[in-house]
């Protein structure tokens, strides 16, 4: 547990020293989770270097280790310096020719990794590269839909920040549990775009306790009434805060920032 806190606190200070923001933290209530010590597999850079065979799950078109979402190199790291690392964020034909012929080469990132804040400016950290089939396979802000110039902007404006911030309500759910497996694997592949889309279509506000959470956008989640492939329709889905999801599953973690955005701006009843 101390050994946890401690990689994190590092890590944090290495991205306040760089001027970076950094607007959520590892901090997990869930016991379980510490027990696990899954985090401190990674290094301070947030990167787990797979020697062998693991587990990555597909849900929703994405990746996710041990119920973190992580974003996925081969071996990019011994390319020079200015050369760029493409990252993976779904299973595009890529990644999955890669991960059968060179597993001992992958490496996973965590969404907060230093190698994602755009505003670094040490030398030492190698510019990324999102993958085009990956955000083709996600439909990231409707890329799919969009024009060949408009296309070229999307991919240009992707911010793993942002992605972050639609998927990290999602993450929580899944290493509170919550969620049977059947539904996680039918889960469709656009799952990312049906979040940009109805948490905004929903205002960033919680239909329990009317909180909006657009200065906090990790707040809010998104509960399917129905699965509907390619279908993103507002009526179909419910929008919710994690502190009302918590009174129904009290494994649902916040921290101590989360808790005093919802003590300041939940409405009083
Ligand atoms: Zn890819
Ligand atoms: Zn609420």
């Amino acid at each position: 547990m101390v050994k946890i806190k401690y990689n994190f606190n590092k890590m944090n200070g290495a991205l306040k020293e760089a001027g970076a923001e950094l607007n959520f933290k590892y901090k997990f209530n869930n016991p379980n989770f510490y027990k696990n010590s899954i985090i401190s597999q990674f290094n301070e850079d947030g990167m787990l270097t797979v020697n062998n065979e693991i587990e990555i799950n597909f849900f929703g078109g994405l990746n996710f280790y041990k119920n973190l979402i992580v974003l996925a190199s081969f071996n990019e790291f011994k390319k020079k310096k200015n050369e760029e690392i493409l990252i993976h964020f779904s299973k595009c034909e890529d990644y999955e020719l890669n991960y059968e012929k060179k597993t001992h080469e992958l490496n996973l990132h965590l969404p907060t990794s230093n190698i994602f804040q755009d505003d670094i400016k040490n030398k030492n950290f190698q510019k990324h590269k999102p993958c085009e089939k990956c955000l083709k396979i996600i439909n990231w802000n409707n890329i799919n839909k969009a024009e060949d110039w408009s296309r070229r902007v999307i991919l240009e404006q992707f911010s793993v920040k942002n992605f972050y911030e639609h998927i990290l309500p999602f993450q929580k759910e899944l290493i509170a549990n919550i969620h049977k497996n059947d539904f996680l694997v039918n889960l469709p592949l656009n799952f990312a775009r049906i979040n940009e889309v109805i948490k905004a279509q929903k205002k960033w506000t919680c239909e329990v306790c009317k909180i909006n959470t657009s200065g906090m956008k990790q707040l809010l989640h998104i509960e399917i009434k129905n699965i509907l492939k390619d279908n993103i329709n507002s009526s179909n889905y419910n929008s919710i805060c994690t502190s009302c999801l918590k009174h129904r599953h009290n494994e649902i973690s916040l921290n101590k920032n989360e808790i005093e955005f919802i003590k300041q701006f939940k409405p009083k009843t």
